[in-house]
């Protein structure tokens, strides 16, 4: 058979209303879902959809800069060459990470209809359901516990709390949320960066004796001794964000061995990176999880399906949604105790009147 060419790609920016904003490292933010859903149309006629969200503080790409990068550097490179090939010829460009994406992703959905599997086969997805984690923001004390008690009772078992713009009042929180909820919600902590390699060994005992699970990415990247040894002593285990955007990052972060379990985000490296992260993730005896980037329920959906990959045993961050106002899909996700049912996820469709309600006239 011959492999389809790629014949067209859309981009509409479309902004989702939020239950309140999302705070996080020392100065993130997010008031409003503004992302960008990107439709790869092959020469079969087949075609798939990706949510591509920006992240200005955290890859420097806005909901414009990613239409501009497809529609001036990245389609001119993809139309009419064969699907199979777009990752690799998206590599000539830097950084865009979540354009090159969400490409990346809609074509192996557009692929997956080509060759008549259903994206879980195609991805070498085989759990039926995912464990879930919910990412709870800084903010004031009272309604980010609010926040978690609404989340828990629909449906959320574990909590990532942002951590690191007051260690003392982190600390207060996290034991508010232990005295809400008890065992029946695990607790771990994402520090984004914000520890002092003189206090992280002791915050990271601290945080173990609390009970905490895991502690992401808790010193600057660029310590990277420092986070090598850190994670040699061994308070706590320690996930891998912001030092391992790329394939690239991961091949480092290895060699100096600095985390034990992996956070892939599908958004930043597609399926087909994200793959080949997973594989060498795995082959060198970590752990990984999944993260939606904070996709709504388009991109949380492809990222859970990824997330069904029988390496992939921690839990995943799939449930942003659950801030989310309004949807472009035709359905909205549900957890049942923890667990997201990926049978769920392979239906999620896009609504074309939603899309056009929520589409951001440019
Ligand atoms: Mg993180």
């Amino acid at each position: 058979m011959i492999a389809p060419k790629i014949a067209a790609i859309e981009t509409i920016e479309f902004s989702l209303p939020m239950l309140g904003e999302l705070r996080w490292g020392s100065q993130s933010s997010l008031a409003v879902a503004r992302h960008v859903l990107v439709t790869v149309a092959l020469s079969d006629g087949s075609c798939g959809v990706a949510e591509a969200p920006p992240r200005p503080t955290i890859y420097g790409e806005t909901a414009a800069t990613i239409i501009a990068i497809i529609r001036d550097e990245l389609a001119p490179r993809l139309l009419g060459q064969p699907a199979t090939t777009a990752w690799e010829r998206m590599a000539a460009i830097r950084n865009n990470h979540t354009a090159k994406g969400a490409i990346d992703m809609a074509v192996h959905d557009a692929l997956a209809q080509s060759t008549g599997q259903s994206l879980a086969e195609r991805l070498g997805a085989t759990r039926d359901r995912v464990r879930v984690s919910y990412i709870l923001g800084i903010g004031a004390r009272d309604e980010v516990l609010a926040e978690a008690e609404r989340v828990v009772a629909q449906g959320v078992r574990v909590l990532k709390v942002k951590v690191g713009r007051d260690w003392d009042e982190d600390i207060a929180r996290i034991r508010d949320l232990q005295a809400m909820f008890g065992a029946t919600v695990e607790l771990y902590a994402d520090a984004n960066e914000t520890m002092l390699a003189e206090n992280a060994a002791h915050r990271l005992a601290a945080l173990r004796e609390l009970g905490l699970h895991y502690c992401e990415e808790p010193l600057p990247v660029e310590q990277i001794r420092a986070r090598a040894t850190l994670r040699a002593y061994g308070a706590l285990p320690i996930i891998a964000d912001d030092s391992a955007f790329t394939l690239r990052d991961l091949h480092r972060e290895l060699e100096m061995d600095t985390f034990d379990i992996l956070n892939i985000k599908t958004p930043r490296t597609g399926f087909t990176e994200s793959l080949a992260m997973a594989t060498h993730a795995s082959a060198a005896g970590k752990g990984i999880m999944v993260g939606s980037q904070a996709g709504s329920t388009i991109g949380t959906a492809r990222a859970a399906i990824f997330a069904a990959r029988p390496e992939i045993a921690h839990p995943s961050e799939l449930s942003f949604f659950l801030k989310l106002r309004e949807e472009i899909t035709e359905r909205r996700l549900t957890l049942v105790d923890g667990w997201l049912d990926v049978r769920d996820a392979l239906m999620v469709r896009i609504d074309p009147a939603q899309l056009r309600a929520m589409t951001v006239q440019t």
